[in-house]
């Protein structure tokens, strides 16, 4: 088995207290079976704490508070659960966030989300084009699947930097019969505006997308070629079919380039882009649609 992880990933700390945008507020917050039966254990105030803040239906989750605070985020950021309990009582999710998984034959791909500001000042600051350490525990490695292979030609065109990020971009469609199609930012803000939103600030940034923003030179900074190979790295080789697949592609660069957009009016755009796109599988399969009209 192959494991795979972007190279900052090992400089991942949680910023706990410091977090401005905790992902410990405005989110559901699911606790899996056996934490559930764990915190049933718990004796005590806090356990009857526990008992209380967890409702059962649909699943079971911890009921969120005022300004859809997680009833065990102290005022200063720390959670009250690993202040009195230690690390290891965590939920699941908790445990894991930001962390994702992506599962191929023989390969275990592992990132952060975007929506962890940590996460994503580590990639958009990383030095260099985006590379990916693998390891493997010598048990049989995969047989990379047709779209892993396309993939590693796709990250060989995004480094390389002799070229603009749009024109590598379009090279990078051009291996699946596509062109990158000019940014529209008025249809893009019709269109996002058209889907679930969650954040008043991802809603007002959207209304500020000039109609046809200049994007070059800007786009080619490496903070964008990065962000443009991380998204294909957590988007692309998932597909089912290689249709699906071009069309992630595209949401991959349209997303590159949308953020690049948005940046001048927040440095808070890609944090706000993640959390309101990729978290919402139905907002990405109708920006697929979207885009592939
Ligand atoms: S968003 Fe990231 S840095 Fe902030 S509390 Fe969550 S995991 Fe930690």
């Amino acid at each position: 088995m192959l494991y795979v992880r972007p190279d900052f990933y090992d400089d991942f700390h949680c910023l706990a207290a410091a977090c401005r945008h905790s992902c410990c507020v405005g989110w559901e917050i699911d606790v899996d079976g056996d934490s559930l039966k764990y915190y049933r254990s718990i004796p005590g105030a806090l356990g009857e704490e526990l008992r209380r803040q967890i409702a059962l239906e649909p699943s079971p989750h911890f009921r969120l508070g005022e300004d859809e605070r997680c009833p065990f985020l102290r005022p200063d950021g720390l959670c009250r659960l690993i202040v009195q309990l230690g690390e290891d009582s965590l939920c699941d999710i908790c445990a894991l966030h930001p962390r994702f998984f992506n599962d191929y034959p023989g390969r275990t791909e592992v990132g952060l989300g975007l929506c962890c500001e940590e996460a994503a000042r580590l990639l958009t600051e990383g030095e260099g084009p985006l590379r990916f350490l693998t390891e493997s525990d010598g048990e049989g490695d995969e047989t990379p699947t047709p779209l892993l292979k396309l993939r590693e030609k796709i990250f060989v065109l995004l480094a390389d930097d002799a070229q603009s990020l749009t024109t590598r971009m379009d090279k990078a469609l051009g291996l699946m019969g596509q062109d990158l199609p000019a940014f529209d930012g008025e249809d893009t803000a019709a269109f996002f505006l058209t889907l679930e939103r969650m954040d008043e600030a991802w809603t007002a940034l959207l209304k500020k997308l000039e109609p046809a923003p200049k994007l070059e030179p800007r786009l080619s900074r490496t903070r964008y070629a990065r962000l443009a190979a991380y998204l294909v790295y957590r988007h692309f080789a998932a597909a089912q079919t290689e249709t699906e697949a071009a069309r992630r592609l595209q949401f991959c660069f349209h997303a590159a380039r949308l953020v690049c957009a948005l940046e001048p009016y927040s440095p808070d755009a890609l944090r706000l882009f993640s959390a309101e796109i990729e978290y919402s599988d139905e907002n990405v399969e109708k920006i697929c649609a979207w885009l592939a009209n």
